[in-house]
């Protein structure tokens, strides 16, 4: 606390200066919003003393404590040694791979990668000298073929979007672990409540904790967690200079939505399995793909990685093709047309109309994605509801 104000103190500097109640033989039961930027000291040596540890708090872009709380909690999920919170899950994206990387370096990706991730290499690669090469994400022997003297880097998605295939973390970790290179791995699509990419031997893990972590489509933020607290203080020295730090409301709705995330991505991935066993039998659906349904592209990889549940996204390729897809997406009515997943509500995407326009037959087709591809981030509505409302817009886009 501050010194007490003078008693002369006149209006004006009292209005500036209001105190601040302290809490006596009780505590908040959820964490507080510690929404200040700037922390007040007694003495200059206390002062000097902060800016040397990691834990001490004095302007919020080097650490804040609702900030902190919630990287603490991410860690704990994870079962990671620390953690490092982001404006957003590009922010995190950036920061790991600016901290790993220097001019000339080399990364081995995943081919089907999220798409600003995908942009982020491209431009790396473009304008800082950068090598990536690209794998399928599922065989060990191709890692360690493109492997490099000077490979800073592996990385992967636990599921990949929006073809729900799903990385064999094991054994392509192992691969880049022997040649003393770190894996990173994009785990936002599987929260750390079904995998735990750390356990199966990534060094880093990143989230765009917007998706499921934070769950209720009212934030943006990202987060890094890493495995030791080495790489976790060269990467968060990166995270101070760039300042793509998290606010802490921002924090704080995160947190709020934490508290459910097991109940919300246990309903999610039972309703999307569900959905997806009856979006099979429909004849408007050609293939559906999610990691828990058998006749999944990497069902066996998925049984050992997400034995509790494969996620809320589920893909579908629809019989009428582009067509069918646009119509698809403008019927339903309890889901929503929209561009993010892991929401409490379901979401309908039609990457060929919307994210991929962009993209000919030809190079849709290179990403996993077909003209009448849609993907369904599936919501903790009544799964009746959704089935209803899924059936009666497939009828329309027959
Ligand atoms: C949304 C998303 C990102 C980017 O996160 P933002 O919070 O939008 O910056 C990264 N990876 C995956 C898998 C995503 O779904």
């Amino acid at each position: 606390m501050s010194a007490e104000l003078p008693e002369t103190s006149r209006p004006e500097t009292l209005a500036v200066h209001s105190p601040q109640p302290e809490i006596r033989g009780s505590r908040p039961l959820g964490v507080p919003l510690h929404q200040g930027h700037v922390f007040a000291f007694e003495s200059a040596d206390a002062l000097a003393e902060a800016f040397e540890s990691p834990d001490a708090f004095l302007y919020s872009r080097m650490g804040n404590p609702t900030v902190r709380a919630l990287e603490t909690a991410v860690a704990r999920l994870e079962g990671a040694a620390d953690a490092q919170s982001y404006a957003s899950g590009m922010g995190a994206i950036n920061s790991v791979l600016l901290g790993l990387l220097s001019t000339g370096g080399h990364i081995v990706a995943q081919r089907c990668l999220y798409g600003g991730t995908y942009a982020v290499l491209t431009d790396l690669a473009a304008r800082w000298g950068v090598e990536v090469t690209y794998v399928s994400g599922t065989d060990a022997d191709e890692v360690r073929a493109a492997l490099r003297p000077h490979t800073r880097l592996l990385y992967l998605e636990t599921i990949a979007n929006p073809t729900t295939r799903v990385s064999d973390l094991p054994a392509l970790a192992a691969a880049a672990r022997e040649a003393g290179v770190p894996t990173v791995v994009d785990n936002t699509f599987a929260s750390p409540l079904l995998c735990r990419p750390i356990e199966h031997g990534a060094d880093i893990v990143v989230h765009s904790a917007t998706k499921y972590l934070a769950g209720h489509a009212d934030v943006l933020g990202g987060i890094a967690v890493f495995k030791d607290v080495d790489m976790h203080r060269r990467i968060r020295h990166h995270a101070v200079e760039q300042g793509a730090v998290t606010d802490p409301f921002a924090a704080w709705l995160t947190l709020r939505g934490l508290q459910t995330l097991p109940l919300r991505i246990e309903r999610q991935s039972a309703s999307a399995a569900e959905l997806a066993g009856r979006l099979a039998a429909h004849p408007a659906v050609a293939a559906v793909r999610h990691p828990a349904v058998a006749g999944h592209p990497d069902h066996e990889v998925a049984a050992r990685l997400l034995p509790k549940g494969g996620g809320g996204v589920v893909s579908l390729d629809l019989t009428g093709g582009r067509e069918a897809g646009r119509t698809f997406v403008e019927a339903v009515r309890v889901a929503s047309l929209s561009v993010s997943l892991g929401d409490v509500k379901t979401l309908v995407m039609h990457p060929a109309s919307t994210s991929h326009r962009q993209l000919d037959e030809q190079a849709l087709a290179a990403a996993g994605i077909a003209p009448g591809t849609v993907r369904l981030s599936v919501g903790i509505e009544h799964v009746e509801d959704l089935w209803s409302d899924l059936d009666q817009a497939l009828t329309k886009a027959l």
